[in-house]
């Protein structure tokens, strides 16, 4: 009896201690979450660079464990709030007793004007951007969970200005011009659109970074009557589109017929398709043949346009461009058509000039600058890339060896190697193109004193070196 009155005391005892216990969990739990600053992380889907008439944020919040219930952002300019806005978002149910589950994430985006259109308070200068977040937890005693991103931005209402430098321009298809003009401060992109292409413009010198010089080209395959437009952005996200006077004069390009032989494509396919990796044997030599004038030639010239990202923001060279002394065999933007027993099998543009001499002769650099590519290049074999400047590169192809490397530093007319057959070539010759940021465009202007000294050097003088 004893005993059995003694265990159901020990019993209640083991169960008082029991509930204090879990009162005790209960309360450890509740003071952690309570005291908690964990919040939303604030997330922007594009991170705003400047405030201008029309700028909208994109802007969200994030969290792991709680619903995201509140964003606010405030603008802030001279110590004064100018303006404040919040969204509440509907939350989940609050699924409490599911203590221990983390749930799906929860994100909310919210898109806030923030331009000059919405603040009319809004001056020029520098403002700051605070966006905070709530979160629905029990953190901070009961007023949620709560996250903050401060971001200090420029503002700038007008967008940038653009002053045409240079007069009447005279452009011919497939070739390039110069043109100066000057922006305002704050422009941290500017060049020529023509089209869908984009020519980056450069500082005409260091300590004059607003005059800027933009060497432009209507591609070969570019329409002539497309607009060339100026384009100058700041980093508020204004935008200034502005003409300038230039004429275009349309070029009628030559046509070629290229008869495919099985002995030539034997003898060109495979060693392109072995050093290409990513190039599938289609199942025929012919087909192989079409996938490596195709597919191959468009992830060449993609390639070229890499290239042209590793340029200077100068001219590396003061002389017009040398050509190799020899024989034309093909010109800039020939039309090919390619047949094979009588059928015409594809059509594509060869973009540079064939220069053929004698078997393995000395090739010379057009001009000063750094290699920036010397190996095995697609359809050009064994090529060599030149760097000459603000997005000027020479481009030699179908080379037998090499006499540099990328990084080399090249005088004008140092040999940079010897001409071959290597790549999509009949036979020894050398296959040269000037490229403007990664585009082919004609030489034969680049070889030009007469059209250096009037388009480039005429232009550039009045900001030479004293
Ligand atoms: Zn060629």
């Amino acid at each position: 009896m004893s005993n059995l009155q003694g265990k159901s005391r020990n019993g209640a005892g083991w169960g008082v201690t029991f509930l204090v216990l879990v009162l005790l969990v209960v309360l450890v739990a509740l003071v952690r979450s309570a005291t908690s600053r964990e919040g939303p992380t604030i997330i922007f889907k594009k991170l705003p660079k400047g405030l201008s008439q029309r700028t909208e944020l994109v802007v969200g919040a994030q969290d792991e464990k709680h619903n995201v219930k509140a964003l606010a952002v405030e603008v802030v300019q001279e110590g004064q709030v100018v303006h404040q806005v919040a969204m509440a978002f509907s939350a989940r149910p609050h699924r409490w007793w599911k203590f221990w589950s983390r749930g799906p994430v929860s994100t909310a985006i919210w898109t806030v004007p923030v331009g000059h259109e919405v603040i009319p308070g809004l001056k020029d200068g520098r403002a700051t951007l605070r966006i905070t977040a709530l979160s629905d937890s029990w953190g901070r005693f009961f007023r949620g969970g709560r996250g903050e991103a401060v971001l200090e931005l420029p503002v700038r209402l007008a967008p940038p200005q653009v002053e045409v430098l240079t007069s009447q321009l005279h452009i011919h298809q497939g070739g390039c011009d110069l043109v100066l003009f000057k922006v305002s401060p704050g422009t941290i992109e500017s060049g020529v659109e023509v089209g869908d292409f984009f020519f980056p413009s450069w500082p005409v010198k260091q300590s004059l970074p607003e005059t800027r010089l933009c060497v432009f080209a209507y591609a070969y395959n570019v329409d002539a009557s497309t607009p060339a437009r100026l384009v100058a952005r700041d980093d508020a996200g204004n935008e200034t589109l502005a003409n300038f006077t230039y004429q275009v004069f349309p070029k009628n390009f030559h046509s070629d017929t290229i008869t495919l032989t099985h002995e030539f494509m034997n003898r060109v396919v495979p060693p392109i398709m072995s050093q290409t990796p990513d190039l599938r044997d289609q199942g025929s030599l012919l087909k192989n043949f079409l996938e490596v004038n195709g597919q191959l030639r468009e992830i060449d010239a993609r390639l070229l346009v890499e290239f042209s990202k590793h340029t200077s923001p100068t001219f590396r060279w003061s002389e017009p461009f040398i050509r190799i002394p020899s024989k034309t065999e093909a010109n800039f933007a020939d039309h090919r058509t390619y047949m094979y027993n009588g059928q015409a099998v594809d059509h594509q543009t060869h973009l540079g000039f064939d220069l053929a001499g004698v078997e393995h002769m000395p090739v010379a650099a057009a001009n000063d600058g750094e290699v920036v590519f010397a190996g095995f290049l697609g359809i050009f074999g064994n090529a060599v890339v030149i760097d000459h400047g603000c997005g000027l590169q020479s481009l030699y192809g179908h080379m037998s060896s090499f006499a540099v490397k990328a990084g080399d530093q090249v005088r004008r007319g140092q040999v940079i190697g010897r001409s071959g057959q290597t790549g999509l070539a009949a036979g020894d010759h050398v296959h040269f193109t000037i490229l403007l940021d990664g585009i082919p465009v004609n030489p034969a202007e680049w070889w030009d004193s007469h059209w250096i000294h009037e388009r480039i050097e005429v232009k550039l003088q009045p900001y030479a070196q004293p």
